[in-house]
């Protein structure tokens, strides 16, 4: 079996253990001889399976009691409208920090449902940093922002301080389970599964009880936090498929110690495509300022788009596949999620030294 380096954005590469254990587990789930593809989502056995994944969830991230855990579809781009149409619509305006591209899709996404404004930006220096200074309205319904912009290589270290009583509404979907969090934080979290979770298809949504008593009646029942909470989310039938990928994923990460471990890799890692680029005299250039730098999307160029498209191609041959640029903003990234090896950053390292030497 030959395993490429996989810097893809997402869906990403994934543990070859939980692929693995998917597999023998196919054609005969658990003693039922069926697949996992082919049981009733109302079966004790699916039951079993969401109630360990949650279970495992709620202890890889110390989740609180107090905070509901669903299993939700549609994507990270449903929540930036669910989030709005359950939490602003008292009538109170919302709050996004836009560090990127997903946080802007996020703001257009509630502006259309809502008075959504801009809190803080950092477009007009192409999103290479969190903003400095942030307009924050003391009586927002919420405060959004993105954890890290998968597209731009940016992450908030450390989160934004809302208002007194204002809840937290972090898109986490590039760097979900990368590193420790405190959940408590937060009045909403959610991330699509396919970087660092699981297969693409299911979206995990974290929210602090309290907020359900704030949702108006009357929304469309899948696009109710408070339905969903209630029905386990099990209104009608989830992505039954990549929830018990989630779970594999989540067995393997506590094998590997956990998020805690995870992140100290995930810093070594980024740490050596980071040095390679700084190192480089100039030939690799970062786009994202040194301390907003992601661990999940390092985002670099080099001194031509000819020399980009070369670089993308020639690492292809050589195994590393999915380096190229969101094709919105152009040049290289690599992704380094919680299952891409420390031997794949290191090939990508010393790829780029030999690349700079054949071409620099
Ligand atoms: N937010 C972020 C930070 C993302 O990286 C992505 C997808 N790459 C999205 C939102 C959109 O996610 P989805 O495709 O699950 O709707």
């Amino acid at each position: 079996m030959t395993r490429v380096h996989n810097f893809n954005a997402g869906p990403a590469v994934l543990p070859p253990q939980a692929l693995q254990q998917a597999q023998q587990e196919l054609l005969d789930f658990r003693g039922t001889g069926m697949s996992i593809l082919e049981i009733s989502h109302r079966s004790t056995t699916f039951e079993a399976v969401m109630a360990e994944t949650e279970a495992d969830l709620r202890q890889m991230l110390g989740i609180p009691a107090s905070y509901k855990v669903l299993f939700l579809q549609g994507g990270a781009s449903l929540q930036f409208a669910m989030l709005p149409m359950n939490l602003m619509a008292t009538g109170k305006r919302a709050d996004y920090i836009v560090n990127g591209a997903w946080g802007k899709a996020a703001l257009k996404e509630a502006q259309k449902l809502g008075p959504a404004r801009l809190a803080g930006s950092s477009e007009s220096t192409g999103f290479d940093r969190t903003p400095s200074s942030l307009e924050l309205n003391p009586q927002a319904a919420y405060l959004h922002f993105t954890s890290n912009e998968t597209i731009h290589g940016v992450q908030f270290w450390g989160e934004p301080t809302p208002s007194q009583g204002v809840p937290l509404a972090c898109d986490m979907s590039s760097d979900f389970l990368s590193r420790p969090i405190v959940v408590s934080r937060y009045g909403v979290i959610y991330a699509g599964a396919q970087k660092n979770a699981g297969p693409a298809g299911v979206t995990v949504v974290i929210l602090h009880e309290q907020l359900l008593e704030r949702i108006p009646d009357g929304l469309p029942v899948m696009l109710d936090y408070k339905a969903q909470a209630a029905a386990g989310s099990m209104h009608n039938t989830p992505p039954c498929f990549a929830i018990y990928m989630v779970g594999l994923v989540l067995k393997w990460l506590k094998a590997e110690g956990g998020v805690e471990a995870i992140a100290r890799r995930n810093q070594e890692k980024a740490g050596l495509v980071y040095a390679a680029i700084d190192n480089s005299g100039g030939f690799y250039r970062g786009h994202a300022e040194r301390d907003c730098r992601s661990w999940m999307n390092v985002t670099f160029r080099l001194p031509t788009e000819a020399l980009e498209a070369q670089f993308a191609r020639q690492a292809e041959g050589q195994g590393m596949l999915g380096l190229k640029g969101h094709r919105s903003v152009g040049g290289l990234r690599a992704s380094l999620y919680n299952a891409l090896p420390l031997e794949s950053a290191a090939a990508l390292v010393q790829f780029m030294a030999e690349f700079q030497r054949v071409n620099g």
